[in-house]
């Protein structure tokens, strides 16, 4: 099972921002940002790359109530979610980043 499984079934312990039937949104363990949310889907999707679309209009919602509790909304923040070896993504369980509580910078190389 993956780690984001076992933080779902509450076998690995998680500072909860919101939650509901299908998704949760949890503080990140090492946080880039004054806010680092991550934010995943109950049910193992791999990426974005392969999430229902009609699942992802409720993720899409849940994650707009995430950043009315983050009470970001006004001043902004970044959703980012990596996808696969180029994308550099670690954990194999779709998640969006949800960065802010300053400004976040620009995305340059
Ligand atoms: P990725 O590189 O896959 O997009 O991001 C994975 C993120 O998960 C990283 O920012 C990392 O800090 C976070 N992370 C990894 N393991 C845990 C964990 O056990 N608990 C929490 N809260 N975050 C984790
Ligand atoms: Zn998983």
């Amino acid at each position: 099972m993956c780690i984001f499984c076992k933080i779902v079934n509450a076998e690995i312990p998680n500072k909860t921002i919101l939650e509901d039937e299908n998704f949760l949104a949890f503080y990140d363990i090492n946080p880039a940002r004054k806010i680092h949310a991550l934010i995943i889907p109950k049910e193992h999707y791999d990426s974005f790359d392969v999430i229902p679309p009609k699942i992802m209009a409720g993720m899409t919602e849940f994650i707009q109530k995430v950043a009315s509790k983050l009470e970001v909304k006004k001043s902004g923040y970044r959703l980012i979610t990596n996808i696969g070896d180029d994308g550099g993504q670690e954990v194999r369980h779709l998640h969006f980043h949800l960065m802010g509580g300053e400004p976040v910078g620009k995305l340059v190389r």
